[in-house]
């Protein structure tokens, strides 16, 4: 029964080094209102990345030494806890371990008729909700608007564009492959697509594909490409902060150009959001994006990476721009 452990605090980039498979209780055995489970898909995410340093956030820090923890989907395959039978499955923030015991405090049972096991990491799961509130709560969409999403091409960013697009706004989405660029505009509807790695002037591009200037940014990257979009907002915008992934693995985080005046001039209000905070929205967010699924109004894209032993790689592929859509192991 391996897991997976943070072995190193990363500075920088993360490496393979910065990980350890460990063998642990090989027959983990239960007690009274306990469940064995056996992970079957594992999330991998930007945030995990914050969690590796030491730095304060809002969740803590892994323990060196310790198993990683992250969304998993597992099925329990023993229990002494009459809230769920042999068979079930479940998600939750789990360990990055084969198998492990847990009382189900905090686990949701999924059902897969419903959905795909893998779904309740991404668009029926954290990430989906996170692109449905972020946009509602703060972007506060109204049809005609423009909205730019940057990390389009990912879980979160190929929702928010999707949900925008439904809303009947003008939707840009920025992107680091060509390939991504055409797959935000053929499979998800997008209007225009910006391919950040090969655009020189990110401001004037954004300025061509926004002609009447941005209302709403959904922001997952910060840095440079996010200074860009601010110097095109308009009156009354709504900027999403919801990630910064170009800034991560910075040692040192650059400061950013002065985009206060653009705030100042336009009376632009720029939020951060954190999905758990809007926990009391998760069921009817939940029940619109199943909704506009089975409506096929929503698609959704997963890259699935095969074995337990790859989910390091998985999780530094991810943190490189390898994954369309969600990025899952499937172990
Ligand atoms: P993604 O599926 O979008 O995967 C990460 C993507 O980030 C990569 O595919 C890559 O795509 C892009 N990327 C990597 N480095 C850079 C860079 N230097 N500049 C621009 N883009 C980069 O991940 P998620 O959808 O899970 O998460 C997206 C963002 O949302 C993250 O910032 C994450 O922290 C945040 N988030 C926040 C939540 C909240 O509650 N606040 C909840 C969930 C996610 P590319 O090829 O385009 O570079």
């Amino acid at each position: 029964n391996k897991s997976i452990n943070l072995k190193k605090r990363p500075v920088g980039t993360p490496t393979l080094s910065d990980f350890e498979f460990v063998e642990s209780d090989v027959n983990p055995s239960i007690s009274d209102g306990q469940l064995l489970l056996e992970a079957k898909y594992i999330s991998v995410d930007p945030y995990l990345r914050g969690r590796m340093s030491d730095a304060k956030s809002y969740v803590p820090p892994f323990k060196l030494d310790e198993p990683i923890s992250s969304g998993v989907v597992a099925e329990v395959i023993e229990t002494k806890n009459d809230k769920f039978k042999k068979g079930d499955f479940v998600s939750g923030l789990l360990q990055w371990k084969e198998k492990q015991i847990s009382t189900g405090e905090g686990l949701q049972k999924i059902d897969k008729s419903k959905a795909p096991l893998s779904a309740y990491l991404g668009i029926v799961g954290m990430t989906g909700l996170t692109a449905f509130l972020g946009l509602h709560e703060i972007g506060k969409p109204k049809k005609g608007e423009t909205l730019v999403v940057s990390g389009a091409a990912g879980a979160v960013g190929s929702v928010v564009g999707q949900i925008g697009k439904i809303l009947g706004l003008n939707v840009i989405g920025i992107a680091g492959t060509d390939e991504k660029i055409d797959m935000l505009k053929s499979e998800f509807g997008f209007d225009h697509g910006i391919n950040y790695k090969t655009t020189k002037d990110m401001k004037a591009a954004i300025k061509e594909a926004a002609p009447n200037g941005v209302d709403i940014y959904f922001d997952n990257v910060g840095g440079p490409i996010s200074d860009a979009v601010l110097f095109n907002i308009n009156q009354f915008a709504r900027i999403i902060i919801c990630g910064a992934i170009s800034v991560y693995n910075k040692t040192e985080i650059p400061m950013a150009v002065a985009v206060q005046p653009f705030l100042v001039k336009n009376s632009a209000l720029m939020q951060g959001f954190i999905v758990s905070n809007y926990a009391d929205k998760f069921p009817v967010a939940m029940k619109q994006l199943a909704t506009w699924l089975g409506e096929g109004k929503l698609k959704y894209k997963e890259t699935v990476v095969e074995g337990f032993e790859n989910t390091p790689q998985a999780f530094l592929d991810m943190m490189d721009g390898k994954n369309k859509g969600k990025m899952i192991v499937k172990v």
